[in-house]
């Protein structure tokens, strides 16, 4: 039944970039509620797995359902609406924009003005920003930067960019949410704050899947690990189990 369906279903998928293989054969299957670690060393094909997933990059070979459907071919614009919404490992915000202007560029997908509402300010247009103003706010809020709505990004410690990336992401409304490294540069008191936040964001129902090089962060809030070394998946299982497991070990030490 669609309730126990895997939200997300990778099989056999193969990312060949000329003579490389960037994922070799990986399957990836990712349960509804669950946060799902993705780990591995430096190179082993994780941000990888994370753009074909988004449409970034089309699989040479393999299938990726998402609730069911292919998503393979599909554009990042048409996976973002089906719910699948993302963080780089490098920060990409406009940093001359606001943080409350960063979260409404992800809320403009909801808006049903046409141009002419735009261009001329009618009712609907200025509602709807609004009710986008509204809750860009509180997706601020959620992440604990409301105070900071009216500071341009580029002006905010990089802890904070990397919390405003994760509210900007949830204005997509979605129900699978990819972080790649998002606790990457982070001081200890922020990388506290951003697993209370990811706690938060599966307690409102969206699934995760988290890449992380931090293994006290993969532990206190992953579910399941997936590893992969020279693309390929050579683990998985619960936090506890992939870390006690001696081809992860290698992997990490031999890398
Ligand atoms: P990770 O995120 O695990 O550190 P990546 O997925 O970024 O690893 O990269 C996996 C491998 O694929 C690396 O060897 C990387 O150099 C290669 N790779 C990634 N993207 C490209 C690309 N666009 N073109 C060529 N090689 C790439
Ligand atoms: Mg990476």
């Amino acid at each position: 039944t669609p309730a126990t369906q895997d939200l997300v279903a990778a099989d056999k998928v193969l990312m060949q970039f000329g003579g490389l293989k960037a994922l070799n054969d990986v399957d990836l299957h990712v349960s509804r509620g669950t946060i799902h670690g993705l780990i591995g060393p430096n190179g082993s094909g994780k941000s990888t797995m994370m753009n074909v997933l988004t449409g970034i990059y089309v699989p040479t070979e393999g299938a990726i359902a998402f609730k069911g459907q292919s998503i393979v071919g599909r554009t990042s614009a048409r996976i973002a609406l089906a719910g699948i919404a993302r963080t780089f490992q490098n920060v990409q915000l406009f940093g001359e924009m606001t943080a409350l202007q960063n979260v409404l560029v992800g809320l403009h997908h909801t808006y049903r003005s046409n141009l002419l509402d735009v261009a001329l300010h009618l009712p609907r247009f200025v509602r709807e920003e609004r009710t986008a103003s509204a809750r860009a706010y509180a997706l601020l809020k959620f992440v604990g930067l409301e105070s900071l709505a009216g500071e341009e990004a580029r002006n905010l410690p990089y802890g904070k960019q990397r919390l405003l990336e994760i509210a900007r992401a949830l204005a997509l409304n979605p129900e699978l949410l990819l972080l790649d490294e998002p606790a990457a540069g982070l001081t200890a008191p922020d990388i506290k704050d951003l697993v209370v936040i990811i706690r938060k964001i599966r307690e409102h129902g969206i699934t995760l899947v988290l890449i992380e090089h931090h293994m006290d962060v993969v532990m206190s809030v992953c579910d399941i690990v997936t590893v992969l070394d020279f693309g390929q998946k050579i683990a998985e299982g619960t936090p506890a189990a992939v870390q006690a497991n001696p081809q992860v070990i290698k992997a990490y030490l031999g890398g």
